[in-house]
């Protein structure tokens, strides 16, 4: 995706993976700055741990708890935000433009990092009550605690129930992902027209979404949030706000 956009847009830069060991991570983000890059995304197991060695922490970083994107700035600092909430509602708005926030409840299934990003993104943009079940419950209800109490929290095995009514229903579990366990939450409370979203974009169309698609609802892939999330971050590198559009995916698709 990156080098996508660094071709498309012309500019002379690289992007590049690296696996740091936690037990390095500070002395890699230390000397990174100092070699010529200009930021790094961050992802599993770093992201809370760079709440701790980043100079300035965004608010909503600060409160969903993880970073993904660091800035190095010029003046030595290190800048970290959390773009995975603005990608999860960016990538909404594309797929979905008639969804409205106030349309009625949400309904999030799972309570793992990306579902903490995605709750702090529904409130902000005015989501009236949050529906979270987990199957490790303590897990939902620390969101609970930590996000207020526009979030319900119901029993994992009661998740069905919580589609109910609800505008939006949003996978952030890994279940339907490729090599993991099934997607097995009952989805006959679903109503033709709710927007329905799966974080999970390997395989592209989960069974979740192909279920959902097939009761009239209005479906969202997991793909598109990748894209979102990373273009912000493009931007405060490379001084160039990517577009992500039908080419960008189909280049990470490959086709
Ligand atoms: P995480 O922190 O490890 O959370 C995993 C979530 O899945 C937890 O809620 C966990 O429940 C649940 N889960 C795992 N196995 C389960 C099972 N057998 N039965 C029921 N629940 C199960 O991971 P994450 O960072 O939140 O990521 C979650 C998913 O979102 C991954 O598939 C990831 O690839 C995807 N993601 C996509 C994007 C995107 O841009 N599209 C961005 C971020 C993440 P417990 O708490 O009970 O373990």
């Amino acid at each position: 995706m990156h080098g996508y956009w660094l071709r498309r847009y012309g500019i002379r830069g690289h992007y590049i993976p690296m696996d740091v060991s936690p037990a390095d991570l500070a002395s890699v983000l230390e000397h990174l700055p100092r070699m010529g890059f200009v930021g790094v995304n961050i992802t599993i197991p770093h992201k809370e741990a760079v709440l701790g060695i980043a100079d300035i922490v965004t608010d909503r970083a600060a409160l969903i708890g993880a970073a993904n994107t660091l800035i190095f700035r010029k003046d030595g600092r290190i800048h970290a935000d959390n773009t995975d909430g603005s990608g999860f509602i960016s990538n909404l708005r594309q797929g979905a433009p008639r969804w409205n926030p106030t349309d009625g409840p949400a309904a999030v299934l799972g309570a793992g990092g990306a579902a903490r990003a995605v709750i702090a993104a529904l409130i902000e943009v005015g989501v009236p009550e949050i529906r979270l079940a987990n199957r490790t419950r303590p897990r939902a209800e620390a969101i609970r605690s930590d996000f207020g109490a526009k979030v319900v929290v119901s029993e994992w095995v009661q998740a069905a129930n919580m589609l109910d009514g609800a505008a939006l229903v949003v996978n952030t579990t890994s279940l339907g992902m490729v090599g993991k366990p099934d997607f097995r939450v009952p989805l006959d409370a679903l109503r033709p027209g709710t927007v329905v979203t799966d974080l999970v974009y390997t395989p592209l169309m989960t069974q979740f979404l192909i279920e959902a698609e097939s009761m009239g609802c209005t479906i969202v892939d997991g793909l598109g949030m990748l894209l979102h999330q990373a273009a912000p971050g493009f931007e405060r590198w490379f001084g160039q706000r990517p577009e992500v559009d039908v080419a960008t995916r189909n280049a990470v698709l490959g086709l």
